[in-house]
């Protein structure tokens, strides 16, 4: 049985470049909130430059969600918790790794709440097949030529390789 489905979540990434793990985390918040945006990163405080400009992040991700009803895709430039107010969201639901992400959605939870306690933090627990997925390692596989099946979708691994492949 499925519950009935409330409210709007944001799913925030720099998503450089969309993951399946990624995938697996917007699908699942699809499941349980009424209305998903995913919120793409676009000026970001890292100094570390992205390998594909916000607008091919967004469309790659787009591809993805096409088959999902619920699921928007938009970049943003400001404070999560303010692109939040401005979509009406209420929840932020953001993946969890293994152990890794723990420290820093920690402190950026504090930080967020302080912000906005309005706005509720979700954590979803990776999938086990994904726990040890990231777009850094992906980068860094595709840098040297790896096979990229299974990580990301067929499309992001044509590209990155062509953008990469030395
Ligand atoms: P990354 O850390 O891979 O560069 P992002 O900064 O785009 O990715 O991450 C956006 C969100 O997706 C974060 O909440 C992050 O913890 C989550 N996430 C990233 N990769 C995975 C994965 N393989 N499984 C579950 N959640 C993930």
């Amino acid at each position: 049985m499925v519950a009935e489905r409330d409210g709007t979540a944001l799913v925030p990434g720099s998503y450089d470049p969309v993951t399946l793990g990624h995938v697996d985390i917007i699908t699942r918040a699809a499941d349980v909130f009424e209305h998903v945006i995913v919120a793409v990163v676009n000026a970001s405080v890292r100094k570390t430059e992205s390998v594909f400009d916000v607008d091919e992040r967004v469309a790659f991700i787009e591809a993805e969600v096409a088959g999902l009803g619920n699921v928007e895709v938009k970049p943003f430039s400001n404070l999560l918790v303010e692109f939040a107010r401005e979509n009406g969201a209420s929840a932020v639901v953001k993946g969890l790794r293994a152990i890794s992400d723990f420290e820093y959605e920690f402190e950026m939870n504090q930080l967020n709440r302080k912000m906005a306690p309005d706005i509720e933090s979700m954590y979803l627990m990776a999938a086990p097949e994904y726990s040890f997925l990231s777009s850094s390692g992906v980068k860094e596989i595709a840098t040297f030529g790896g096979d990229l099946t299974g990580l990301v979708p067929a499309q992001v691994a044509s590209r990155l390789q062509e953008a990469l492949k030395r």
